[in-house]
């Protein structure tokens, strides 16, 4: 291809590069715009509650270090938590087509300020408590913002070395922390070659169930076809997971191909099967759960024999510690002795509460037993720093007992990467372990989060949750119009209004939904909600309480409460 001559580097009369029309922005420019956004962020945050004060610092005068004086740049007053946007208030805001000359910085800001801002939702806010956290800290934007200005694709680890063997050290440092068993570390023998264990920070808890259900599916196959050498039909391949468990579940088996979906027809979770298959040959078997939320045993077992004696292959048993609605926890040693008898892939989806196991006294709550033993019937497991350990949004912690089941799943090695050091068999390559092939530097924000907060930091930080969760549980327990819908888990509570004499089921959830809009409608909170079973009665609509923001504190926990109470007076009145 001929390089047009107009494309080529100009020199102005200043000695200038200039490439007809195109021009980066100057150092002194971007230093000037990168300081109004940190300064923008730690407005932010600042707003938000999120920073330390330092006494120490504030009499040396170092907190007068202040880079906002001129900037008009600010995140202006934080009126509600939750964003009060309709649809289409920013899409009529914004022009049709890209701006067909250069902007100035100051246009990009103030239309952050002015459009942006308005549709953004406080997840950093201490009054949210929806969902599950996707906290975030100092440390970990400066480890997300280096990670941008490095730029680097991480896929081989001959792209850039460190980006793959930072992940790797700060991922077995997670797993020493979490008290995981060996079997999920990275370890190398004598000679120099990995053992199985193995980890990789993918994105999402999604991700790592539906890499999880991929390397099982391909082992299941692989044990078929070798002792069915002459078959000429795949059996159904089946995964189990429990009617409470995350959605993420579902959709890996309908991106795997095991599961054509929810049955639109059907209200609750019926699945249908691929290529057109009833609900019987869905793919997927949705077990009850216990009053506690937790996958019922029995049942798992019983759909498991059914299956294989129906000629199925049970491919992969997905447990959850920490259910996302109400924080059940499944019974890991049962799922993965079941598991081992029928050489299915036991995955454990600990999204949310596998980070608190950092903390050695919650490990009993978390996996079932304080030394971590049952995780080794695992095949792999996974929690997010994203949500619950400062780091910002993403970073999910995926460890896996054999690492060649995952890569004989996910290695395709196209001859333009090819490179002596992958040959060599010595080094990690992470392209081989995840969906995509590109991957970025995640590690560096987790790596700045571990450093800066320390173990004991980590710890307090997860304890304190723990700590006003249980507080909140006590404000439940003491008002007799309230109840416990679940048993709180962790730093999740689940309660709601109870039923007053003579309200109907409808009744009651209705009255609680409107608990939770006039909670949220203050501005000060946002909390959501969610539909429990309730053994042989109808689902109950419930709220929940989760706290994990950076900047929550126990002010925040009581302010809540006094909301929440005053609310309730003010519907007691109108019903
Ligand atoms: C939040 C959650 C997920 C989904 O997490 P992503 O990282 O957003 O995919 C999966 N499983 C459980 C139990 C969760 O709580």
């Amino acid at each position: 291809m001929a390089l047009d001559p107009s494309h080529r580097a100009q020199t102005t009369p200043d000695g200038q590069a200039l490439n007809a029309g195109f021009r980066h922005m100057t150092r002194e420019e971007f230093l000037h715009a990168g300081t109004e956004v940190l300064s923008f962020i730690a407005d932010y945050y600042a707003a938000m509650g999120l920073f330390s004060t330092d006494s120490a610092a504030d009499a040396r005068g170092d907190s007068s270090i202040s880079v906002s004086p001129h900037a008009r740049f600010t995140p202006g007053e934080v009126t509600s938590v939750r964003s009060l946007s309709k649809p289409g208030d920013l899409l009529s805001a914004l022009p049709m087509h890209a701006p067909s000359h250069p902007e100035p910085w100051r246009a990009l800001a103030d239309d952050v300020q002015s459009l942006i801002m308005p549709g953004v939702t406080h997840w950093q806010h201490p009054g949210f408590y929806g969902f599950f956290p996707a906290n975030a800290s100092p440390p970990s934007v400066l480890g997300e913002m280096l990670s941008a200005g490095l730029g680097v694709q991480g896929m081989l680890w001959a792209t850039s070395p460190a980006c793959t063997e930072l992940e790797i050290r700060v991922l077995d440092w997670l797993a020493r922390l979490a008290g995981l068993p060996e079997r999920f570390w990275n370890q190398r023998e004598p000679g120099g070659a990995f053992l199985p264990g193995g980890s990789v920070i993918l994105t999402t808890a999604s991700e790592a169930v539906l890499v999880a259900l991929v390397a099982a599916r391909k082992r299941a196959l692989d044990r078929f076809i070798a002792a069915n050498p002459n078959a000429t039909a795949q059996p159904g391949l089946m995964v189990y997971t429990s009617s409470q468990a995350h959605s993420s579940v579902i959709k890996a088996a309908m991106v795997a191909g095991l599961c054509a979906g929810p049955n639109p027809d059907a209200h609750d979770a019926n699945l249908i099967g691929p290529i057109g298959l009833g609900a019987q040959q869905s793919g997927v078997r949705l077990i009850p759960v216990d009053d506690r939320g937790a996958m019922r045993t029995d049942d798992l077992q019983a759909a498991v024999e059914n299956d294989v004696k129906a000629g199925r292959i049970p491919v992969l048993i997905c447990a959850t510690t920490g259910t996302t609605a109400s924080m059940g926890f499944d019974n890991i040693r049962a799922a993965g002795t079941i598991a081992r008898a029928h050489n299915a892939w036991l995955h454990v989806d600990s999204a949310m509460a596998g980070v608190a196991s950092i903390c050695p006294e919650l490990r009993r709550e978390v996996w079932g037993d304080e030394r971590c033993e049952s995780l080794t019937l695992a095949d792999s497991v996974c929690f997010n720093p994203h949500k619950w350990m400062l780091t910002n949004f993403d970073c999910d912690a995926f460890y896996v007992a054999d690492r060649k089941a995952l890569t004989a799943a996910l290695a395709i090695a196209p001859s333009y990467l090819k490179n002596a050091a992958s040959d060599s068999g010595a080094v990690v390559d992470y392209r081989d372990w995840q969906i995509a092939l590109g991957r970025r530097f995640r590690s560096l924000k987790l790596w700045f989060v571990m450093r800066s907060y320390g173990t004991s930091g980590l710890q307090a930080f997860i304890r304190e949750h723990v700590r006003l969760a249980q507080l909140f549980e006590n404000f439940v327990q003491s008002d007799s119009r309230f109840e416990l819908a679940a048993p709180r888990g962790l730093s999740l509570v689940c309660f709601r209004l109870r039923p007053i004499a003579g309200q109907s089921a409808q009744q009651i959830d209705a009255m609680n939904a409107k608990l939770l809009e006039a909670v949220n409608a203050t501005g000060r909170h946002l909390l959501t909600h969610a539909v429990l079973p309730a053994g042989s009665s109808p689902a109950r609509y419930v709220l929940r309480l989760s706290i994990g923001g950076s900047a929550t504190r126990e002010v925040h926990v009581r302010s809540v409460w006094e909301d929440l109470q005053r609310c309730a007076a003010t519907l007691g009145t109108l019903s």
